[in-house]
Parts: structure tokens; sequence; C-alpha cells
């Protein structure tokens, strides 16, 4: 019996089985899965911090439909950032997409983004844990695409009293 040949993951250091998809790049050799993160994560690292801050001012326009920010909840990023030196730019944007998304909370610019500090945590391992299930899925070789966890809600009229109402603070 011959050598088999050992593939090693340049991400996650593991060997490839003939069963998963892989990524040559250069030398080096990746699960695909593991290829899509390490492009995404070396295009992270070299934003600039105003680059990563426009990131989170284009989604909550978007979530709100606004052309340009307001000021209210241009402070409110500040402050979210300020009061909370862990606090990451992904993180938060992440917290904003939680929030909306998969939560299904209305947006209001009445009362804007206070509830990040909130559910910060919660947001966190939810992405972690989708991170580590699409992971699972697409190593195993059954499943190409990003799963998109967008739960839609329609409209509800000010049910948002659980909402903390920056401004009053
Ligand atoms: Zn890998």
């Amino acid at each position: 019996m011959g050598k088999r040949k050992v593939r090693i993951c340049e991400y996650c250091k593991q060997e490839i089985e003939n069963n998963q998809p892989s990524q040559p790049s250069g030398k080096k050799i990746f699960h695909a899965s593991c290829y899509r993160k390490y492009e995404t994560e070396k295009y992270e690292k070299d934003k600039t911090e105003t680059e990563r801050l426009k990131e989170i001012e284009d989604e909550v326009n978007d979530i709100f439909g606004l052309e340009d920010i307001t000021p209210m909840l241009r402070r409110q990023i500040q402050k979210i950032f300020e009061e909370n030196p862990k606090f990451t730019y992904n993180g938060v944007l992440h917290s904003i997409k939680y929030y909306y998304q998969v939560m299904g909370n209305e947006p209001d610019t009445k009362y804007g983004l206070g509830f990040i500090p909130f559910i910060y945590k919660e947001a966190k391992e939810f992405y972690i844990m989708k991170n580590k299930v699409i992971d699972k899925l697409q190593k195993d070789g059954k499943f190409e695409q990003e799963i998109e966890t967008y739960v839609y809600k329609p409209p509800k009229s000010n049910k948002n009293k659980h909402i903390i109402n920056m401004e009053k603070l």
C-alpha cells in the first residue's frame, strides 16, 4: 500500500478529506469553506476605522431607510464605542443585523440603537453558532451556499415598549 498524501488546510490546520471540497491558492490548500473565511478575514484586516464605521452607518441607513445617517444615530454609535471599549466594529454591525433581521424588531428612529449593549453578547453567540453549523455542513460537502437567517416580520405599530429610549436616559 502506497503512502497516502495528506492535505492539510492552511486555515484550520486540519486534514482535507477526499470528500471535502478544497480550494488551492498558490502553494497553499484550503477547505473551500475555510478559504472563504481566510479571504474575508484578510479583507477585513485591511479596512480602516473610517471604512468600518461607514459600514455600520450604511447598514443602519439600509434598515431605517435613510439617505444619510441622522445626527442622533451617529451619536448613539459613537457613544456605544465610547462606553464599551471592548466592542468591535464587526460585533456592533452584527448586533444591528441580529436585532432587526433575526429578532425581527421594527426599525424606529425615535429609539435608535440603544439596544446594542443589551444584545451584543447574545448576537455574538448566535453568529458563532451559525458559523459553526455552516462550517460543518460545508466541510461535509453537504452545503455550498450561505444560510441566510432572515426572519421577516410584518410591521407592527408601537409595540416597541421594551426598547430602551436613548433620548430619555
Ligand atoms: Zn480548513
